[in-house]
């Protein structure tokens, strides 16, 4: 077979997870399996980058006195993961080489940042790219160091072309395939495993870039698709993606099979577990794509499918997005004004703010929507001060603590009463419901409640729907 393995942060998080993580590779080419590697930073690592990187900007007096302990960190825990990671001793001694000069790098990096004082996207994205030009290393060492050939490649090495949309970069298809198939298959041939840095990517002219937080799913799918490969396997530290969140709703289980359409609609309503956007590559190619717990790689994990054949559960599993806020534009002299809705969602789109969810009453009297709350003060900003500006006297008013809750299932489309039951079902448990939604789609149905309703909707809704029975 061929297929492309990733592993995220926590099954990287060590050397003895890597350790594991090079075993199975390993054993998987042993048996014959064409296999890309692409691996996550050590779990951790990138949030400390971005830590480090934005502390340095800040006007203080002294930002660089930082940079020496945050190196030193970094160093004892990556010269520590290749020790307890690979065997072999002539590996080791390569392997240590290539992280101290990729640290040599990231403290030039560092100490240019903090002369600038300025960090841009772009200097992000090179900072940013460092956790996994650490990992991707140590991975590959471990896999030698069991005896198969092995090489760590960077995105962009592999072929990862992307837009100079820097922190979200897209990629440029036809050139990836052309590059990633001709480079791969050449290491292939030669019985060579490749590990490739997740996450990050290039722009034609080799200036790197990242494909947005949690993007090394994306690069699996993304390179999976241009090889063609047999299956991507997605090595996390769950067991598959769950009925619930299985810390909100205790008799949470795995979902065996799920479609394209739902789990990246599972995705997008906060099931952590897969990038939203890793689907689409895999979904084009119709590429099965399994979630699998990498430190039980034996157990099932879940299938990803165009269309799972078994018994049709209406709604497969029920999210809930922590961290949220509402926020409501209002008042008796928006009835019948056109332009409303695009007004509003103008102003946000220019914050650069993401919406999580719509609602609007019929009457037109007001229009609900849900953001970030970490968001929330600059999204009530930007309106007022856009308001005031072009003379707008529509009230703004916000609920700051609700949390979002989906029923997500493609069984729901054309399946009258679903929504009868969800909302039944809420009423009954005395939640009040703030907003509703439901895409077009029909693949969810979402509504907003005060986060400390939030839980208990969600098990109320998992045992509505019989969500803990084996399926
Ligand atoms: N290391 C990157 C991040 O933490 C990408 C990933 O882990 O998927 O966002
Ligand atoms: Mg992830």
């Amino acid at each position: 077979m061929k297929l492309v393995i990733k592993f995220g942060g926590v099954p990287v998080k060590d050397g003895e997870s890597i350790k594991k993580d090079a075993e199975l590779v390993v054993s998987r080419h042993k048996k014959g399996d064409q296999i890309a590697v692409v691996t996550s930073a050590m779990a951790g690592v990138t949030d400390q980058l971005l830590e480090i990187a934005r502390k340095l900007v800040e006007p203080r007096s002294n930002p660089r006195e930082q940079i020496p302990e945050f190196l030193r960190q970094i160093s004892i825990r990556h010269y520590q993961a290749c020790q307890d990671a690979i065997k072999n001793k002539e590996v080791l001694g390569r392997t240590t080489r290539t992280v101290r000069e990729t640290i040599d790098l990231l403290e030039r990096a560092l100490t240019g940042i903090s002369y600038l004082g300025e960090l841009s996207p772009r200097s992000q994205d090179l900072i940013l790219s460092f956790g996994e030009r650490l990992s991707a290393p140590i991975l590959s060492g471990s896999i030698e160091s069991l005896g198969v050939k092995s090489r760590a490649l960077t995105g962009f090495e592999a072929g990862l072309i992307t837009d100079d949309h820097f922190t979200e970069a897209r990629p440029l298809m036809e050139k990836v395939r052309r590059i990633a198939k001709q480079r791969i298959n050449k290491m292939w041939a030669a019985n060579e495993v490749p590990v490739i840095t997740g996450f990050i990517g290039g722009t034609e002219d080799g200036v790197i870039t990242t494909l947005g937080r949690g993007g090394s799913d994306y690069t699996a799918s993304i390179l999976g698709a241009a090889l063609g490969v047999d299956e991507i396997w997605i090595m996390t530290d769950v067991d598959g993606i769950m009925t619930a969140d299985p810390k909100v709703e205790p008799n949470a289980r795995v979902i065996k099979t799920i479609s394209y359409i739902e789990a990246t609609e599972l995705a997008y309503f906060g099931a952590k577990v897969l990038h939203p956007k890793m689907i689409r590559p895999a979904m084009d190619s119709n590429i099965p794509v399994r979630v699998l717990n990498a430190f039980k790689p034996n157990q099932g994990g879940t299938l990803i499918i165009k269309k799972p054949n078994q018994v049709k559960d209406i709604v497969k599993s029920i999210t809930m997005s922590k961290n949220v806020s509402l926020i409501t534009v209002g008042g008796a002299e928006m009835i019948g004004v056109p332009g409303v809705a695009a007004t509003v969602f103008d102003i946000i789109g220019r914050a650069g703010v993401k919406v999580l969810m719509i609602s609007q009453s019929s009457s037109q009297a007001d229009i609900s929507f849900v953001v970030d709350r970490k968001e929330v003060d600059l999204v009530l900003r930007a309106l007022r001060s856009e308001f005031e500006r072009r003379k707008i006297s529509w009230d703004i008013s916000c609920e700051r603590n609700v949390s979002v809750i989906a029923a997500i299932g493609a069984g729901m489309k054309g399946t009258p009463g679903v929504a009868a039951r969800v909302f039944g079902t809420i009423g009954r448990s005395g939640i009040n419901i703030l907003t509703i939604a439901q895409g077009s789609s029909e693949l969810n149905i979402s509504f907003t409640v005060d986060e400390r309703d939030a839980v208990k909707a969600v098990r109320a809704l998992h045992s509505e729907f019989q969500l803990d029975r084996a399926g």
